[in-house]
């Protein structure tokens, strides 16, 4: 039979991951702290536990959407772990994934760490690129791959527990740079009046171009080749441009600051950032 599924956290990504379990035909069920998120949910054939500990010995596959480390700590307090397959999917650093999968090996559970690379909406629609990282207990993984696959795809990062959490974040890092280049763009051009929806289509072409730049240099952005000295000179343009334009340069600033010290010392950029963090 299927892999029964119990779900803890009804939030807007808990409840995308139900509906996706639910239509994929597994056995659910599910718990929230304010118990009316699972209403709909029971409708369609979910069943809705009184108590954290009466999810936790319902499933073969105990699944924690919640806010935080603060929520996870609160909602799994006091519980008898003993002999269970936990996957954690709130976001966390690698550190605290690392420090939950101690925690959960002290009370005899097995542990999967999971960083959710989409929004809601993406979840349960293959064709959307959704997929989920994974590490951990890897034996955990394979026994239960199927119910793991039906929200999302599903990536193994790793044995590290830490490893999925932190491949997450660097994507959600890069990302983060993304938008605030992009968010720096369109100031620029609504100074002087420029449709943003029509510079939005140029930014999304450019930046995926670029994003294709990034996905063949294999993990290296500067080389020998690099022109370092060209890019300060260049980057300089934009914060003088920002300055013509009367927009702040807050965000480009410790980027360029970055660059220049690197040319300054003939150090690479990633080296600076390992060595001074
Ligand atoms: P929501 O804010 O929609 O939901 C938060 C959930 O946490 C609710 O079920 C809430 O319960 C519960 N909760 C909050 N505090 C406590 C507490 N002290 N004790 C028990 N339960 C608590 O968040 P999302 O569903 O969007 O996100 C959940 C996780 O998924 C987060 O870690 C997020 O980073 C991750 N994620 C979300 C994405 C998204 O686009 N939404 C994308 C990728 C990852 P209640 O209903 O009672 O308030």
């Amino acid at each position: 039979g299927k892999t029964a599924v119990s779900l803890l956290g009804l939030g807007a990504m808990g409840t995308a991951l139900a509906d996706a379990w639910l239509t994929a035909g597994h056995p659910l069920t599910v718990w929230n702290r304010t118990a009316a998120k699972a209403e709909p949910l029971v409708a369609r054939g979910a069943g809705a536990a009184a108590t954290p500990a009466e999810a936790v010995a319902a499933g073969d596959l105990v699944v924690l959407c919640l806010l935080n480390e603060d929520s996870l700590d609160e909602t799994l307090a006091g519980l008898d772990l003993a002999g269970r397959g936990l996957v954690n999917l709130t976001t966390s650093t690698p550190g605290e994934a690392r420090a939950r999968a101690a925690w959960a090996a002290e009370r005899g559970a097995r542990f999967l760490d999971g960083g959710i690379m989409a929004v809601p909406p993406m979840i349960g629609v293959p064709e959307s690129g959704a997929y989920v990282l994974y590490s951990g207990d890897r034996a955990l993984f394979d026994a239960h791959r199927d119910a793991l696959a039906a929200p999302a795809g599903t990536v193994w990062a790793g044995d590290d527990p830490g490893h999925a959490a932190l491949t997450d974040v660097a994507l959600l890092t890069a990302m983060s740079g993304m938008f605030a280049g992009a968010t720096q763009a369109l100031a620029l051009v609504r100074r002087d009046g420029i449709d943003p929806a029509g510079f939005a289509g140029r930014l999304g072409s450019w930046l995926t171009a670029m994003a294709g730049w990034i996905e063949r240099s294999g993990g290296v952005l500067e080389d020998e080749d690099s022109n370092l000295a060209m890019q300060v000179a260049g980057n300089a343009v934009l914060l003088r441009t920002a300055e013509e334009q009367r927009v702040s340069s807050e965000l480009l600033a410790p980027y360029y600051a970055l660059m220049s010290r690197a040319l300054e010392t003939g150090r690479p950029l990633d080296e600076l950032l390992l060595t001074e963090g």
